[in-house]
This record gives structure tokens, sequence and C-alpha cells, in this order.
């Protein structure tokens, strides 16, 4: 697929077979092996090692960020592993302190088996981040080259939004490793390959799968030497993903543009609308937070840096008690972890214990679906009285 047709066109048209007369969608393998003759030289032998139906979604992927390679695995998780486990012994890794918690544990649960040292960073403050890589860097003990900067813009659940051309271009040039979880932002709303980052990363159970109904992750690069690294490693801790979640993962990702602006505009006019809300006496409510809002920290960056404000929205209550009434009370908004899907679901994020005590008790995480906005709006807005009144 030519690189110059829009990204709402690969998405659909990439990854097809291309042959006369062939499927329009190309073939899934339920397999876990391959024949063979001892005589002749064959490229499949085994599926840990990955199949060709992986390849429409790893290609269709490395289109959408501008990276040359992609790869599949069984989780945004298992993505994430594959990379922490390419930094040297010894090295330095600095994360943003409101990271997706379960990324945030497991660099932590590495750093205490003395891996490598952990440093917790706000990533929207890029003096503060800056100060950090360039410290890093100059760490006498340290080549420049044992220290890498994982960005994740927007973050979850802070929504902070970092300078990911700064903060890429300057570790780039002090010889620093970049990883970008883009997992809120989507290919579709920023890239950071074109800004330099090593590799990109994706829980595609998220938005690009978008129905809830897979667990699958990506990793994207320009490096085909880090990418090579990356199918090692995947290969031999066996974290491929099954066929059938390749099958609805790609059926997925083909209706994303249409997912993610619909989704989009709903959280737009939500956010406004409960922005509205605020200071009013009879609800619980007391902070709205959206990248869109011109009274978030970033608006302008966030403007300026990507191409929509997302789907996700966070609203604060006036307590750990009153954020869970709102969660019994609603009923088109689902209470449920994860985020990225057609169905709009809500979360007391303070619920996990690993979530970082910065993140107010009271703080709901709400991802929004594609679902009728007044409704969406009527339902929190009911559920939100009906806690204030008990
Ligand atoms: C969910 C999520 C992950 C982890 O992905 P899984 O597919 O659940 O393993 C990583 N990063 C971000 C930003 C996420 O939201």
């Amino acid at each position: 697929m030519p690189m110059t047709h829009h990204r709402r066109t690969r998405i659909v048209a990439a990854g097809r077979p291309h042959e006369p007369n062939s499927p329009v969608n190309p073939a899934v393998d339920f397999t876990s092996t391959f024949t063979y003759r001892p005589s002749v030289e064959y490229p499949q032998v085994y599926a840990r090692e990955g199949i060709p139906s992986f390849e429409p979604l790893e290609e269709l992927l490395a289109e959408l960020e501008d990276g040359a390679h992609g790869l599949l695995f069984s989780s945004g998780q298992s993505a994430i592993s594959a990379m922490l486990s390419q930094l040297p012994l010894g090295g330095h890794l600095i994360i943003p302190q409101h990271a997706y918690m379960g990324f945030a544990s497991m660099a932590q649960h590495m750093a205490d088996k003395g891996l490598f040292t952990l440093h917790r960073v706000n990533i929207a403050d890029t003096e503060q981040v800056l100060a950090t890589v360039r410290k890093v860097a100059a760490d006498a003990h340290a080549a420049t080259t044992k220290a890498t900067l994982w960005i994740e813009s927007p973050t979850n659940p802070m929504l902070e939004v970092a300078d990911v051309p700064v903060l890429l271009a300057e570790a780039k040039a002090l010889g620093v490793t970049t990883a970008v979880d883009n997992t809120f932002a989507t290919p579709l709303r920023q890239n950071p390959l074109h800004h330099g980052a090593d590799v990109v990363i994706h829980s595609v159970t998220k938005f690009l799968s978008g129905h809830s109904d897979v667990i699958m992750g990506a990793a994207v690069t320009n490096d085909a030497e880090l990418n090579a690294e990356l199918r090692a490693h995947r290969n031999l801790h066996g974290t491929i993903p099954g066929p059938m979640e390749v099958f609805l993962a790609l059926r997925g990702v083909r209706t994303l543009a249409v997912r993610l602006d619909a989704a989009e505009r709903n959280a737009g006019y939500l956010a406004s609308r409960l922005s509205e809300l605020l200071g009013e006496d009879s609800l619980p409510l007391v902070a709205v937070s959206y990248p869109g809002l011109p009274d978030h920290p970033q608006f302008d960056r966030a403007t300026q840096l990507l191409r929509g404000f997302g789907a996700i929205i966070t609203v604060e209550m006036t307590s750990k008690q009153t954020a869970d009434a709102v969660l019994e009370n609603m009923e088109v908004w689902t209470p449920a972890t994860s985020l990225g899907g057609v169905e709009s679901l809500a979360e007391r994020r303070r619920r996990h214990p690993g979530e970082p005590e910065t993140v107010p008790e009271g703080l709901i995480r709400l991802s929004v679906g594609i679902e009728d906005p007044e409704d969406l709006y009527t339902d929190l807005l009911h559920a939100m009285r009906s806690a204030a009144e008990n």
C-alpha cells in the first residue's frame, strides 16, 4: 500500500491478499506446527516463531506508525516486557510518575531485582525530564547507551501530555534509548517514530482492536536489529498472540478511524458539559480533566502535538465513597477496567493497590465509547445526583 494514501485509507486497505480471485480478507491459520520434508528448507517450522497470519496486522500497524517493522505480542505487557528485557544490566530507566500501572509495576519489579535503576519523573515537566535524562546520561558509570527514557503521552490515568518531539530529540542527542507507549493517542493522533523514537509500544487490547474482546500488544520500530531482538525474545519467551485474537484485532482495527472520531467527539462534548457542572453544590464533582479542555495544564501542547484529544476523561468526586456510589448508580456506563472499546467504561483507579497515591482516591477514569452522547451525559449526571443524595 503506497505511503501516500491517507491513514484512513491504509487502515482499511492494507494487509489484504493481492492474488487474483483471492478472498478479500487474509486467511488465519489455526495451527501450532508446519509440515516438512527433510530434503527441503522451509521458512515455517513452529507457530511460536510466528505464523504468516500475523503478517497482515503487523504490516498494517507498522504502516500506521510509519515504521519499518511491526511485531505482535500476546499482550501490551508482553510487548513492554520484551523491550525492557533489552535494557543492559545496571543501566537507568526513566519513566513517567503516572505511567500505566502494569508497566510501572513491572519496571519497579525489575528495578527491585537490581536489573536497572528506576527514575520517576513528571513527564509533562519537560525541564524536569531533561534534567534527569542529562544526569543519567552523564553518569560516569553508565555508558550513555545504558539509559532509556520511556514516555507515555497522554498518561494513564492522569492525562498529562509530554512534549514528545523535544524529549525524543534531546534524549537521542545524548545517546539515550527511547520508547513511547502510544496506546492512548493511537497511530491516528500521534506518531512518535517521526520524532526519532526507537520503539513504539501499543496495547492492541484498547483502541486498536476496540471491542473489549481481545488482549494483544505490538511493538513497532525502524531499527532492524532491535526488531530482530524483540522477535527473538517473543519466540524464546513464547509471548505470541493466538490466531483467534489476530483475526479479531485485524477485524476491529479496520474501523478504528470512525470509532475514534465518534468516541473523541463524545469525549469532547462530555468534558465540556461536565466542566459546566463544576461548583454546583448539589453534585459531588470536584474536577474534570481532558487534554481538549482549555484549562488542562498542557492544552496548548496537546493542541499542537496531537491530531485529536482522545476518548479518555477523568472526573474527580469528593471522596472514594462518593466515587464508588456513582459507579453503583450507572446504567449506560459499565463499571470496568480497561478502555478504548465501543462501549463506555468507568473505573475508580485507586481500587488497584498498585496505583500511586498521587492519583486522587475519588478519581474515576472514563473511557468514552460511541453511544449517544446525551445518554452518556444524562446517565452520569443521574449517577452523581443519586450518589450525592445517599
Ligand atoms: C492497558 C495498557 C497497557 C497494557 O496492555 P495489556 O494489553 O493490558 O497487556 C500498556 N500501556 C497502556 C497505556 C495501557 O493502557
